[in-house]
């Protein structure tokens, strides 16, 4: 799949996508994530893309004008599946969103950054608006970011055990059991014995056991769901 992020600041994540298992993903051809600099689709002679809001509000509001050309541009080299706005008030973002959008081949997220973008591009450009949570970022960097990893992490061959990521806290609205590594003891404190038993049947039960052990403890609500 491929994921194109809009932004002011490419450098506040550029880095972020050239590490571990993302970087892996890409080197793969198993995701493609691009990164477009907002200011390079400005016709504006000091490639500004903010103004003064009107009304008199306190902030820079990003304009219209260079958002329209970058998403023009990309829409005319594919097809997208969604172009996606990252904002406090958008939908929260969760699992099973994750999973949904890991099965696109083709989405936009759009960063907003000072007091927010001029409402008219989310009336006509914008197919879903997401939020990561409810506190107020300085711009929707990380936020993007934060949801390309959770997207492409589960796309299929990125994590070479694909059972790994099925068995990640919210996959079955569970949280996950547990793990260790060598030592088995340290300090005195022993790793589970049924983990040492090699007992493949009685290790799956445990596991399951801890998951709902666990939710019911710290996540009662997932229960629920
Ligand atoms: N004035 C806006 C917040 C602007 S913060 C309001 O009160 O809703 C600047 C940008 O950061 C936003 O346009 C958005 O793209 C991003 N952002 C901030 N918090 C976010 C969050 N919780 N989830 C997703 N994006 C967020």
């Amino acid at each position: 799949m491929r994921i194109d992020i809009i932004t002011v600041y490419p450098e506040m994540i550029e880095g972020f996508f050239n590490c571990s298992i993302l970087k892996r993903a890409q080197d793969k051809g198993l995701a493609e994530i691009h990164i477009h600099n907002l200011r390079d689709y400005t016709l504006d002679k000091y490639r500004r893309v903010d103004d003064y809001p009107f009304g008199g509000f306190a902030g820079m509001v990003m304009k219209i004008e260079p958002v329209e050309r970058c998403i023009n541009a990309l829409k005319a080299e594919r097809d997208y599946d969604e172009v996606i706005f990252v904002t406090p008030d958008g939908e929260q973002f969760c699992q099973s969103m994750a999973n949904d959008l890991s099965l696109k081949q083709n989405i936009i997220i759009l960063c907003g950054h000072f007091k927010g973008i001029d409402y008219r591009i989310r009336e006509h450009f914008i197919t879903k608006e997401v939020s990561i949570g409810d506190y107020v970022l300085t711009g929707g960097e990380l936020a993007a970011a934060v949801m390309s990893d959770a997207i492409v992490r589960i796309i299929p061959g990125v994590i070479s055990d694909e059972q790994s990521a099925l068995s990640d806290s919210f996959q079955d609205n569970l949280l996950a059991a547990p793990v260790y590594t060598r030592p088995s003891e340290y300090n005195g404190w022993k790793v589970p014995d049924v983990l040492l038993s090699g007992n493949e049947a009685k290790i799956k039960e445990w596991e399951m056991e801890q998951s709902l052990e666990r939710t019911k403890r710290l996540r009662p609500d997932l229960l629920n769901k």
